[in-house]
């Protein structure tokens, strides 16, 4: 126990880069819990309401997905109303500057309500957890936090709760692992349409700009026969949508030892469970194999979708992030797919202002753009992660000259978009409807196969069911429609 300006801090564990980054020292732990309630926490959530701010990745969603499970078995109701809250969870994101900034910010937020209702618990958990620098500051600056766990010990978060609670000093328990797997989470998933299915966690690529190999841990998989189990109940549930999640699952089963069962092996399973539509993310070229390839190239409910992050158009650039494989290995790696899976969307992330990067190279991420011409790409300004091996290289593409390139990239991929939206017109699409546009309650949105939002007007009774719409205009990032009836698509 310490004490930092007036506050004991009961500190467990907390986070080591060095331990984070280790490897191969330690066997991955299936961990099958009957309870993970202690008794006295059973009920102790009644009458109270929690609250899970989710930041950054489907794998934060997840997550997030499984505490909710857990504060409900503890007898919580969830509130999306700050006031309402009994506990509140900032499930963070490490990946860029701008998001841990975002943070920060609502963590001085809360302060004042800690302050008005001394009996709220407010919790950080997420990848910024398992950041030395970032629970530091939280114990220097910020004692009006309960507690900070991380991305290794969720399943631990009812016993670290009930010490919060009962023990009124910050409890921070951060593991950096290689990690385990966790599998029986109470789990409260958003919606009865669409599903993640997690397949593996961590990633051992170490791109030199990334820090989720220092978060995360190592790259591991779920047993096949518990994610095929999990998604055959999906199927009997009703859902009509999976997506397989990792940070990488195209090296899913590598650590599976004595099994020759990839990515590819399970897809071709989920690939014969009656459920319309299954997607995968997120993919690394490296991994991507010709197996992968031809079961896809199957159909059938595998979705007709490939989001590939290349990250950037020149080979020097992609060395020095670490990325190991070359422009043109990308290339004829993109064509291959793109042969196999003919009418298949292609997306990419790209990253402007990387160290060093030189006009010259930039331009040859716009040439690469324009060569494969994604249908829409996530592009990103290079931000430094401490810890990782990019932090450690001179920052030196001016501020103003990375906005210049983003801001020429994303005209391109917005025309290249546009584009190919076009092709779209006056077509009939197959379209899971999600619900509601956000723009407009009285327009529905959904997607197509090839992930294109579509918004249309309908009943709000078909929220959740598979239906046609007839393309009317095709805009930049979505397309308009109209429903038509099934008779009409047989036409
Ligand atoms: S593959 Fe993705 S998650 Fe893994 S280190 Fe590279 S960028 Fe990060």
């Amino acid at each position: 126990m310490i004490r930092i300006e007036g506050r004991d801090i009961s500190i467990y564990d907390q986070p080591d880069y060095k331990q984070g980054k280790r490897r191969g020292k330690e066997d991955v732990q299936v961990i099958r819990p009957d309870s993970l309630i202690p008794e006295e926490m059973k009920g102790i959530g009644k009458g109270k309401k929690f609250l899970i701010r989710t930041y950054g990745c489907q794998m934060n969603t997840h997550d997030s997905e499984n505490m909710a499970g857990l504060l409900l078995e503890m007898g919580f109701e969830s509130t999306e109303e700050t006031m309402e809250a009994d506990v509140i969870l900032l499930n963070t994101c490490a990946i860029r500057e701008n998001a841990e900034n975002k943070v920060f910010g609502e963590i001085g937020h809360l302060k004042a309500l800690k302050v008005e209702r001394p009996e709220l618990i407010v919790g950080v958990c997420g990848c910024m957890s398992q950041e030395e620098s970032v629970v530091n500051r939280i114990m220097q600056k910020h004692q009006h936090i309960d507690l900070i766990f991380g991305t290794h010990n969720i399943h631990r978060l009812p016993e670290l709760l009930r010490n919060a609670i009962y023990g009124k000093e910050m409890v921070v328990e951060v593991w950096s692992k290689e990690g385990d797997i966790v599998e029986n989470m109470p789990r409260a998933r958003q919606g009865k349409t669409q599903a993640w299915v997690n397949i593996m966690y961590g990633c051992d690529k170490f791109c030199t700009y990334c820090i989720v190999p220092y978060t995360r841990g190592k790259e591991r998989s779920r047993l096949p026969e518990d994610i095929i189990a999990e998604v055959r109940d999906l199927a009997r549930q009703g859902y009509k949508e999976i997506t397989l999640l990792g940070q990488n699952v195209n090296a899913y089963g590598k650590d599976l030892e004595g099994k020759n069962y990839g990515l590819g092996h399970l897809m071709d399973e989920i690939h014969k469970i009656d459920i319309p539509r299954v997607r995968f993310t997120t993919s690394h070229p490296r991994d991507f194999d010709d197996h992968l390839i031809s079961v896809l190239s199957k159909g059938g409910n595998l979705v007709e979708h490939i989001h590939l992050p290349v990250q950037h158009g020149n080979s020097e650039i992609l060395k020095l992030m670490a990325r190991k494989y070359t422009r043109e290995q990308y290339v004829e790696l993109a064509h291959k797919i793109k042969m196999a899976i003919p009418n298949a969307s292609f997306t990419t992330d790209l990253i402007v202002g990387f160290p060093n990067e030189t006009e010259e190279q930039f331009e040859e991420t716009l040439s690469l753009v324009r060569e494969i011409e994604f249908d829409s790409a996530y592009t990103y300004i290079y931000s430094p992660r401490e810890g990782t091996p990019a932090a450690k290289m001179k920052d030196n593409v001016p501020m103003e000259v990375k906005r210049e390139r983003l801001g020429r990239l994303n005209a391109l991929v917005n025309e290249i978009s546009a584009k190919k939206n076009l092709d779209y017109q006056d077509q009939i699409v197959e379209v899971l409807v999600e619900g509601e546009s956000k723009k407009n309650p009285d327009v529905l949105a959904g997607r197509t196969r090839t992930n294109r939002l579509v918004n249309f007007v309908a009943p709000k009774s078909v929220i959740g069911k598979i239906v046609y719409v007839k393309v009317t205009e095709a805009k930049t990032w979505s397309l308009n429609g109209e429903m038509v009836e099934m008779a009409e698509v047989k036409q």
